[in-house]
């Protein structure tokens, strides 16, 4: 199955206004699309401002985060049906930083990727376990767990592998190991949505740099990336997408 890459950048809570610079440079850089989908993910009150530069770029600009409801009294969120009003293609859901910082868990995810669909984006949900859940064997078991129970009903989304412990560590795993989770994900998106599983991309996450990226998209089952410091500037983040 061809799926065509996605290399997805999530700037977490880094920009400011001026760093439209560093889109602005990525836009110059691919002029109009190329080879895959491009992504950036900045904070939400750069999202209208990317949206409106990017224009026609072939980048899209996606959120961190959603509510689940459509609207009310959610004190500092921000609903999928506003980020799509205002441009937005995608949202990352489920990253380990909003599991641990904001005790977000699986049905919350899956709650949210019902909403973003419903909206019309594209969930990114993140899955992926933690050092100690690798070093007791639990990795692939731990993984498929959050896929069941944050996975909506419906598969148009995007996966995103991402253990805990190579997130802004420098540390990546070994590519077998990347090879055998996006297998067994793989496995479990087909067993849940069926041939359309076939179609779903699955990310791999978690310190990759333009020096790493060519190997980690060559493995089978790794169609593209989720990457998060290196996609704050944009020499690197052009880099890791030429390796895609
Ligand atoms: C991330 O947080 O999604 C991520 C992959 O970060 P980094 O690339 O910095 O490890």
């Amino acid at each position: 199955m061809n799926r065509t890459p996605l290399v997805a950048g999530n700037w977490k809570m880094n920009g400011l206004p001026d760093s439209a610079a560093e889109l602005h440079k990525m836009i110059g850089a691919l002029k109009g699309g190329g080879h895959c989908d491009v992504l950036v993910c900045p904070p939400f009150p750069l999202i209208a401002t990317f949206v409106h530069d990017s224009v026609d770029s072939g980048i899209g600009i996606g959120a961190q985060d959603c509510h689940f409801a459509e609207a009310g009294a959610h004190t500092g969120d921000v609903s999928a049906a506003l980020l799509a009003a205002v441009g937005a293609s995608a949202v990352i859901l489920g990253h380990s930083e909003r599991r641990a910082d904001h005790g977000e868990g699986d049905a919350l995810v899956k709650a949210k990727a019902e909403a973003a669909l419903a909206a019309g984006l594209m969930p990114v949900i993140c899955v992926g376990e933690t050092e100690a859940q690798r070093d007791s064997g639990d990795a692939e078991a731990t993984v498929l767990a959050q896929l069941d129970g944050s996975l909506p009903d419906s598969a148009g989304v995007v996966v995103a592998y991402e253990p805990v412990w190579a997130i802004g560590t420098g540390r990546v795993p070994e590519n077998s190991d990347i090879a055998a989770m996006h297998h067994a994900i793989r496995q479990a998106v087909v067993g849940r949505y069926g041939d359309a599983g076939r179609a779903i991309r699955l990310l791999y996450g978690g310190s990759v740099k333009p020096g790493n990226a060519k190997e980690i998209f060559a493995i089978e089952d790794v169609d593209g990336g989720l990457i998060g410091g290196a996609s704050l500037k944009a020499d690197d983040f052009l880099a890791i997408v030429a390796a895609a």
